[in-house]
């Protein structure tokens, strides 16, 4: 196991522990840092995410043959004169993004000596801790709302995982949760929200976005955020590539979100530290309907630090920008489509310009959804 865990706003550090943990001071969720001596890309082999092994905070491997997924170009899109790269990110082992985290927290809770694991979610990230507890020998315990329904909710089952339908609003699942895993020491709380591990995982994104580029960052990375952990993983992926003088900078990185419920895009607009306090607002992009993230503040100060903007598209926006990728042959859930969706505006409003590489990972696989 390498690296400890840090506060993202202050100097408070601890080591590596099973649960998600939040600094005594700032009450935010902390973060895993690297830490080892300086190398060179030269030495990295294998393919996927773990040919990032000495970057990441486990040793040994649980894979399903995660990450090196395709970096494909985009065909020339109306006015914009940028290069597009699409990022196959739904080309995954369970299609989707949330692999890449799921390995990495899988691995590093294993080596921990964590047997059961739990997470709240009816989606993307149920349905991969499902399948890498399964692969690793684990038990997954996914706390769902009662009314979730589904293809998603029948993957997470047929992996093997126990669902627990909480009946109520989704907080009333993540409360379960917290119960469940405060009364049973043994349960250990996998959050693909919290887990400092599973954003370890997602920095692999920004590792081969830079490999595959020949070890230079894109000028702009569109991400889709709800939870943020794409977002702050590609974001402390560039960090440790520019700290150890990989890549020259790190690109600018976007944050878009469905208008309905849009507490980070609107933070981002009004210049506010804190998410926009929002509805829970209804949108056909079900992955990213989060109205209250809990890395909120850290999101923030990311996209700021590099220099991105904060967008938010319509449900009419997000279907057109589906239909446009599927008949260019890629086929998306809907949430796949948010970052897509704010490419024209991105260029409309001048923060992408003439010549510029735009990176955006198509998250999740079109068949997730009905
Ligand atoms: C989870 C998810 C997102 C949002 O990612 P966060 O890390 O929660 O911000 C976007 N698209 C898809 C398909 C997802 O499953």
């Amino acid at each position: 196991m390498q690296g400890f865990l840090s506060c993202p706003f202050c100097a408070y550090e601890e080591g590596l522990s099973r649960n998600p943990r939040v600094c005594p001071r700032c009450e935010v969720p902390l973060r895993w840092q690297w830490e080892g001596r300086a190398f060179s890309p030269g030495e990295l082999s294998g393919r996927g995410v773990w040919r990032y092994r000495p970057l990441l905070p486990a040793v040994e491997p649980v894979s399903l043959g995660e990450g090196g997924t395709p970096l494909l170009e985009a065909h020339p899109m109306d006015g914009i004169e940028a290069k597009i790269l699409w990022k196959l990110e739904f080309l995954n082992p369970t299609g989707s993004f949330k692999d890449r985290g799921a390995a990495v927290m899988v691995a590093v809770l294993k080596a921990l000596g964590a047997k059961r694991l739990a997470d709240d979610s009816s989606g993307n990230a149920g349905a991969a801790l499902s399948a890498y507890a399964a692969r690793a020998g684990l038990s997954a315990k996914i706390f769902v709302p009662a009314s979730a329904s589904g293809p998603k909710l029948q993957q997470i089952a047929a992996y093997g995982a126990e669902l627990v339908r909480v009946p109520g609003p989704r907080p009333a699942a993540a409360e379960a949760i917290r119960r469940a895993c405060a009364e049973d020491p043994d349960l250990v709380y996998a959050s693909h929200n919290l887990s400092p591990y599973f954003v370890a995982g997602l920095a692999t994104l920004a590792f081969e976005i830079a490999e595959e580029s020949g070890w230079k960052s894109p000028d702009h990375v569109v991400v889709p955020v709800g939870g943020g952990g794409l977002l702050l993983g590609l974001f402390y992926g560039f960090l440790l590539l520019a700290e150890l003088g990989w890549v020259e900078k790190i690109p600018r990185i976007h944050a878009v979100q469905a208008e309905a419920c849009a507490p980070v895009a609107q933070a981002l607009k009004e210049g506010l530290s804190l998410p926009k306090e929002v509805e829970l607002g209804e949108t056909v992009a079900e992955g990213v309907r989060i109205p209250r993230p809990e890395r909120g503040r850290e999101i923030l100060a990311a996209v700021r630090t590099s220099g991105g903007q904060g967008l938010s598209v319509s449900d009419e926006e997000i279907l057109q920008a589906r239909r446009e990728l599927a008949r260019d042959g890629l086929y998306v859930e809907p949430t796949g489509a948010v970052a897509p969706a704010a490419l024209a505006k991105l260029w409309e409003m001048g923060a992408v310009r003439s010549g510029e590489v735009v990176v955006v990972p198509l998250t999740g696989f079109g068949l997730k959804t009905g």
